[in-house]
């Protein structure tokens, strides 16, 4: 079924309402206190917020330690699992945990993380894939170097379960372990807005949550487990903390940090907040809260992307990891000179749909089933993509230097010409000129894949506050602080799900019930 963009606006803005409550100084210092609640509306042993991978496996787990689970869930079903269900769903599987340490410790290498937490992380990450055949999981293994090989330890390989290329197959088998296999609860469009703790213990003994536009209270008798994902669709925060002026998911709109608030809320302790797997650049519909993806590889070569200046700023088709591009020996994020447009010429136009139709993950291509028109003659019409019969009149269309556009496109025409793009490297085979009118140009946003700041967590998956000692009764797990400071490892927010996600299964399980 498909979601009318009234009824999505309505699911998220409970969230989005809850999640900036106008900025980081009007959090609320304190969450509801238990004496505060007149009546449960539900109640479980641990309640879980969200169901993507981190959700599910933190369910599955502790249901299968003998707690009942429930599973609070902001999007309607046909919306719901997060960044996980639109994912490749790939998840970084290592053969050897001391070479899997070694490798995770140089990923952090100048962010460093407690070596406890690294350590648990791959003492688990080893046996994912026998977790996952437990479960009925089909597994085939791909082996590849890791993102960053010139890092000590290297990664190894990829898991992939068989059918489908992995496409929404690891989401359905937890899905599947969770309500056929087993009787987790989930109550969809129920937004948790808050924690509830006791001030006198400290204790989080359960949560606000939102339905139909009521609050109602849910008693988690053991513990909550955090598992909303990241910001990806929060400006807010993502100005605050990316150092972007905006940026947009190609995942989960429905991800807007609510639980980083609700925990910040209750003085949860944080950790890079400033790390994203991203940018890149991607065509986003105007008004839209989802941006294209997974990279812009259209079939022509006659594009070329510019800076608010007009100029190039950067390898177009440089195979970032994860958004990161290297720049005197080290990794930074590629750099958003906003506004940045692609231009293209009319030969581009007619190579093919600037976005393939065969995509197979992403919320524009699975949630939306967006088809681009083949000629972007759609598009245009929509005003999305300007047209202009020369370059000077683009430029002025959409407030640049006409001047700096024409030299910008001449250079880039000449190195065509050459054969080499001596400013930026870009490959020969992905070059062509800009020279047949009209030209075009769209606007182009910073998108990513996901953000990997959160709450501070320790090995046992408990929330940390900001003296570093653990809030008790709150577990996280997944991308909500996943623990990658700097450089991601493809595959790797999936295995801290199913990792952390079983951690905070089994602890919170473990917790002695308060009632
Ligand atoms: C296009 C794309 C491809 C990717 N490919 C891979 C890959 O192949 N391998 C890999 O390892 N990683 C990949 N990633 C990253 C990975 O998918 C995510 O980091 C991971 O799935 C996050 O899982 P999660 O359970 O932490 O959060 P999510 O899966 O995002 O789930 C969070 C859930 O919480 C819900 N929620 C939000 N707020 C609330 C609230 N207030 N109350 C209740 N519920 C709430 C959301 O609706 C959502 O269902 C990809 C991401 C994208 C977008």
């Amino acid at each position: 079924m498909k979601i009318s963009r009234r009824s999505f606006l309505k699911a998220t803005a409970a969230g989005i309402g809850s999640a900036t409550l106008g900025g980081l100084g009007a959090v609320k210092a304190e969450a509801t206190q238990p004496d505060q609640v007149k009546k449960w509306d539900d109640e479980a042993g641990v309640v879980v917020l969200g169901i993507g991978a981190a959700g599910l496996m933190t369910a599955i787990t502790a249901y299968d330690q003998g707690t009942d689970a429930l599973i609070l869930e902001k999007a309607p079903k046909e919306h719901a699992g997060g960044n996980t269900r639109v994912s490749g769903q790939g998840y970084w599987c290592p053969a050897d945990t001391d070479n899997a340490v070694e490798y995770q410790k140089a990923l952090s290498d100048g962010f460093p993380i407690p070596d406890e937490v690294t350590e648990v992380f791959h003492k688990h990450s080893i046996h994912v894939t026998e977790w996952l055949t437990e479960m009925g999981a089909d597994m085939r293994t791909i082996q590849t170097k890791g993102e960053y090989p010139e890092f000590p330890g290297g990664a190894e390989y990829v898991c992939w379960s068989k059918k489908g290329n992995g496409y929404q197959r690891l989401w359905l088998l937890l899905m599947e372990n969770a309500f056929e296999k087993r009787k987790v609860r989930v109550r969809y469009e129920t937004p948790a807005v808050e924690l509830i703790r006791d001030v006198k213990t400290g204790e989080v003994r359960g949560v606000v949550a939102e339905n139909k536009g009521k609050k109602i209270y849910i008693k988690a008798k053991k513990a909550v487990a955090l598992c909303t994902g990241g910001f990806e669709n929060n400006q807010e925060m993502i100005r605050d903390y990316l150092g972007m002026p905006c940026g947009y998911p190609k995942g989960s709109p429905y991800n807007t940090g609510d639980g980083i608030r609700m925990a910040m809320a209750i003085g949860a302790d944080l950790w890079h907040m400033d790390n994203q797997a991203g940018p890149d650049f991607n065509f986003r519909i105007p008004g839209k809260d989802w941006a294209f993806g997974y990279s812009f590889s259209p079939p022509g070569h006659n594009w070329i992307w510019i800076a608010k200046d007009a100029t190039r700023f950067t390898n177009e088709t440089y195979f970032t990891k994860h958004g990161k591009i290297p720049f005197h020996g080290i990794y930074i994020p590629v750099p958003t000179p906003l506004p940045v447009h692609c231009v293209f010429d009319e030969t581009m136009r007619k190579s093919g749909p600037l976005y393939p139709h065969e995509y197979f993950f992403c919320w524009w291509h699975d949630m939306e089933k967006y088809k681009w028109s083949e000629d972007s003659s759609y598009e245009i019409e929509q005003g999305w993509i300007i047209r202009a019969d020369t370059l000077k009149e683009l430029a002025e269309k959409i407030g640049k230097d006409p001047d700096t556009l024409e030299k910008t496109v001449s250079a880039w025409n000449k190195s065509c010409e050459e054969g080499n793009d001596s400013e930026f490297e870009r490959d020969p085979k992905r070059m062509a000129p800009i020279q047949t009118p009209p030209f075009y140009a769209a606007e182009f946003v910073p998108a990513f894949t996901n953000t990997q700041g959160g709450p501070r967590r320790n090995s046992k998956a408990q929330v940390l506050d900001t003296n570093r000692e653990p809030i008790p009764r709150l577990y996280s797990a997944g991308e909500l602080g996943a623990l990658y400071s700097w450089h991601y490892q493809g595959g790797g927010n999936i295995l801290e799900c199913l990792v952390f996600g079983r951690i905070a299964g089994e602890g919170t399980a473990a917790e002695k019930p308060w009632v």
